[in-house]
């Protein structure tokens, strides 16, 4: 149960360097994600773990990059995930006015069935027009891996996306990626919730349709929480209370029965 919950968690770790943010993202974007909205001017946003966007959760994603943009934050998109990719390719402005640094790649070991992410700078990959999947090798078995996606999609969104300038506090944050300093967190249950909303709008028993994967059955909003709760407890029941002055007057009485006897 904890762990099919977590899966639908959306883990953000924040780390902050001097003017610059890097929030790491895990998880599940979905109608329960929340995202924090840290003061710094210029906020990175990695991806790399990010396996499932709803439709609600692209919703949540895009008006949070918009509150960055009207704060006046600069939004660098770094590690993009696959799934991160799709959604560029999708939808004209997931990214908003963030500026996309670096995605994954992912390819495909025929020989191992083993899949690998290889990261690629958007600034190298603009270099060629259009861009190719470069030529990889398996870790494992050395044999040339397959580019597991189709190619002329999967890279259509570089044509949308300009080289970015990355300022170089920003730079050296994304390459000390690996050696993070103080980190922050935020599991998406800290933030209040709107499930009480999505609830209201959608009876709980309706399928969901946001994504061919897991059922929502760990979804529970407050309100569900509330009506499955156990009624208030009531002090103890008359039949106790009955019992307990029986004996109480069995002991007066047996009391007053010796002291009679004795006197
Ligand atoms: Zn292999």
């Amino acid at each position: 149960m904890l762990a099919s919950v977590a899966t639908h968690l959306l883990r953000v770790e924040l780390s902050v360097s001097g003017d610059v943010a890097l929030l790491r993202l895990s998880g599940t974007v979905d109608a329960d994600a929340r995202f924090p909205t840290p003061p710094q001017a210029q906020i990175i946003i990695s991806t790399t773990d990010v396996n499932r966007l709803t439709s609600v959760g692209v919703r949540h994603w895009i008006a949070w990059l918009e509150r960055l943009a009207e704060r006046g934050s600069e939004v660098f998109l770094v590690d993009c995930a696959p799934d991160i990719v799709v959604q560029l390719n999708q939808i004209q402005n997931f990214a908003g006015h963030g500026k996309l640094v670096s995605f994954y790649m992912p390819y495909d070991c025929p020989t191992c069935d083993r899949q690998s992410m290889v990261l690629m700078r958007t600034a190298v990959a603009k270099e060629q027009q259009p861009f190719r999947a470069p030529v990889r090798r398996c870790e494992v078995c050395d044999g040339v891996l397959e580019f597991d996606a189709l190619e002329d999609g999967y890279f259509a969104f570089l044509q949308r996306y300009a080289a970015p300038e990355v300022p170089p506090a920003v730079a050296a944050v994304i390459d000390d990626q690996g050696n993070r300093g103080e980190i922050a967190r935020i599991a998406s249950t800290s933030f209040p919730s709107l499930s009480t909303i999505d609830s209201a709008l959608t009876p709980s028993s309706a399928p969901d349709l946001t994504g061919p994967h897991m059922p929502r059955i760990e979804h529970v909003s407050p309100t569900d929480r509330h009506q499955s709760a156990p009624p208030p407890r009531r002090g103890p029941s008359m039949p106790l209370i009955v019992l307990m002055v029986l004996m109480l007057a069995g002991a007066i009485g047996l009391a007053l029965v010796l002291l009679l006897r004795g006197t």
